[in-house]
């Protein structure tokens, strides 16, 4: 299957890792909109938050952990940051391999809908 970040994951196409495991890689955006934009993907592919069902969700729940832990190392964990994943076109989804947008580092656009 011809899929973006399970090309990054396997290491065929490069990207700056910021954490690794065996169930999550996360890796910085190539085209930042905040001074904090990394993205945490399940490293089994999903395509979307559609795909996510009662027997594959326990990688959900560790993303947002993960997520966690990153805003703490990169010192945002008390000014705020916001966790996002767009599903489908409405949305604005471009890759569909599912992924959590962790921004943060500034005061971000209050853009619910
Ligand atoms: P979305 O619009 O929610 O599907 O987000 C896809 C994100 O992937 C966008 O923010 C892109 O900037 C980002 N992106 C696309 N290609 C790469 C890449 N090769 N490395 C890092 N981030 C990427
Ligand atoms: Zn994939």
């Amino acid at each position: 299957m011809d899929c973006l970040f399970c090309s990054i994951i396997k290491g065929e196409i490069p990207s700056t890792k910021v954490y690794e495991d065996e169930q999550v890689y996360a890796f910085k955006d190539i085209n930042p909109m905040a001074p904090v934009h990394v993205l945490i993907i399940p490293k089994t592919h999903l395509s979307s938050i559609n795909d996510v069902t009662e027997e594959n969700s326990a990688v959900i729940a560790h993303i947002y952990a993960v997520a966690a832990k990153l805003a703490k190392d990169f010192g945002i964990s008390e000014s705020g940051y916001r966790v996002v994943s767009n599903c489908g076109a409405d949305a604005g989804q471009t890759v569909f391999h599912l992924h959590f947008h962790l921004l943060g580092g500034k005061k971000l656009n209050v853009e619910m809908g």
